[in-house]
């Protein structure tokens, strides 16, 4: 819900700006470990649109996978099922570099 908010602030702050009438999309970019279930955030992001000039935008959701860097080789992977461990040289010192992002990619408006 406080993600649906946050993303319908931004998008119609953004419309404002741009002095248009009404937002058309939000297209969005949500690292997979935000655990956003789509259905339920295009949910919540169209009952808090009503009324607003954003009423009845669609919401395009981009999820990026998580993916780890590894401190000892740097070798860059994707990690699955939250197992923070480098395939390369398995160890366990392995820092986030994607997953955790949340943002408005861009938004159509008219
Ligand atoms: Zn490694």
């Amino acid at each position: 819900m406080t993600i649906a908010r946050s993303i319908i602030d931004i998008a119609i702050a953004a419309a404002e700006k741009a002095g248009a009438r009404r937002v058309t999309r939000v297209n969005v970019i949500a690292g997979e470990l935000r655990g956003i279930i789509p259905l339920q955030l295009t949910y919540c992001f169209g009952l808090m649109a009503e009324n607003t000039i954003a009423s009845g935008a669609q919401l395009g959701l981009e999820i990026v996978p998580v993916s780890g860097k590894c401190r000892r080789c740097d070798e860059t992977f994707v990690v699955k099922e939250y197992r923070y461990i480098c395939p390369k040289c398995q160890s366990e010192d392995v820092q986030t570099v994607s997953g955790t992002e949340l943002r408005v990619k861009d938004i159509e408006v008219e």
